[in-house]
């Protein structure tokens, strides 16, 4: 993994295929555009118009439809950047990819991570466990996270310093923050038969993001938990995929058009000195579908909401240039030379975007060659991350 340090960042960018889908198997799809070579190259043949091109991409690594969850966490070195955010960096991790890719696949797994211990997890058995087997990057990273958390405890007398945990879960849908563990404003997003018309309004109007002097964007009032075990976390990361996918329900479309931020912050105090705290972030970000919203056919509401979620990802794309190119600093003189503020998306990832940071994209694809023009947009937005 390599630092994002103030002159010049360095992104991870990790490249996943999806397997085929039954459904998609028995439609007769077929798989013959995308080929990897070695571990980090990837071949997208594009033969559309009649010619023959072909355009080669090569990243930090590139995941094939066989590679497993365990794979994918172990083959990023997943625990290592967990070390490095208890260290005291920030860490980004995001899933990019038209809906259907596999971001969610990839985040969040099968929900089945009931069948799963702290034990197992220790053990390593997680692997051969058939339950476990499907847990996403999110659920591995919060059980490393607590897990080294564990071994330091023991040497917290010694090393002198004292940890806490703390979790919140949001959403950004059509450029507004919601708070996916507060049942109160999360049902005014998804309920249509709100009180009065008034009350709903306001509530649509997300949760306000401010600037703070600490040199960070704050959601207010954020529910922000803290939690003692690696089960307490989880607890509020399945509440919050229940909830997304409950408000997804109600309201067209959500699920694909909206970013999700699950953020673990972790407080090192300094045991003998108590003022001295490091306030490090573990962002799991899950972004929206990178499709091209067709714009014909869509009116009012639709459209608006495709416009927000085009320019959330057009805003990271700027950020993450801007960031590659080097022109990154997080001197406060020199912030305007990146566009966080244009996005919430952004302002609310500028810390672990900017300075010293590691941050890691996974950009997802879909086998199928009926995907072609998608996955070709996809590669080349991650291609300019690397
Ligand atoms: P996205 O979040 O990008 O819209 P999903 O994660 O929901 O896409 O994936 C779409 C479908 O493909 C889901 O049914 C999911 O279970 C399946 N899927 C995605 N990635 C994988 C994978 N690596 N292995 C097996 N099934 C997958
Ligand atoms: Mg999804």
């Amino acid at each position: 993994f390599a630092c994002n340090t103030p002159g010049g960042s360095k992104i991870k960018v990790a490249v996943r295929i999806r397997p085929l889908l039954e459904g998609e198997r028995t439609q007769g799809h077929e798989c013959s555009r995308l080929k990897i070579q070695g571990g980090n190259e990837i071949v997208i043949q594009n033969d559309e118009n009649g010619g023959n091109r072909q355009k080669a991409f090569r990243f930090d690594q590139v995941f094939n439809q066989t590679t497993t969850q365990s794979d994918v966490y172990a083959g990023l070195g997943l625990s290592n950047l967990v070390t490095k955010v208890i260290e005291g960096y920030h860490g980004t991790i995001f899933a990019y990819g038209q809906t259907g890719s596999g971001k969610t696949f990839t985040m969040e797994g099968y929900d089945q991570v009931q069948g799963m211990s702290q034990n197992d997890f220790n053990k390593k058995s997680v692997k051969a466990s058939h339950t476990s087997e499907n847990i996403g990057i999110s659920q591995r990273c919060i059980y490393e996270l607590y897990s080294q958390l564990g071994e330091l405890k023991k040497t917290e007398r010694t090393s002198g310093r004292h940890y806490q945990v703390f979790c919140s879960f949001l959403q950004i849908y059509n450029e507004k923050v919601f708070d996916l563990l507060n049942t109160g404003s999360f049902s005014m997003v998804g309920n249509k038969k709100m009180p009065t018309a008034e009350v709903n309004a306001k509530q649509q109007q997300g949760l306000r993001v401010r600037w703070t002097k600490k040199d960070q964007f704050v959601v207010e009032n954020l529910y922000v938990f803290e939690c003692q075990t690696a089960e307490e976390a989880l607890e509020l990361f399945r509440l919050g995929s229940k909830n997304r996918v409950l408000a997804a329900h109600n309201l067209n479309d959500m699920s694909s058009r909206s970013h999700t931020i699950f953020c673990l912050t972790i407080e090192s105090q300094d045991i003998s000195h108590n003022e001295m705290v490091t306030v490090s972030k573990l962002q799991l970000v899950d972004l929206a579908g990178s499709e091209k919203q067709g714009l014909t056919g869509t009116t009012g509401q639709q459209a608006k909401e495709s416009i927000d979620i085009n320019k959330s990802l057009l805003v990271l794309r700027k950020v993450i240039t801007a960031l590659t190119e080097g022109k990154g600093n997080t001197n406060d003189s020199k912030m305007s030379f990146i566009p966080y503020r244009e996005s919430k998306l952004t302002c609310l990832l500028k810390q672990s975007l900017g300075g010293n940071s590691y941050t890691l994209m996974i950009a997802c694809l879909s086998p199928s060659d009926r995907y072609l023009e998608e996955n070709l947009s996809t590669l080349n937005y991650a291609a300019r991350a690397s």
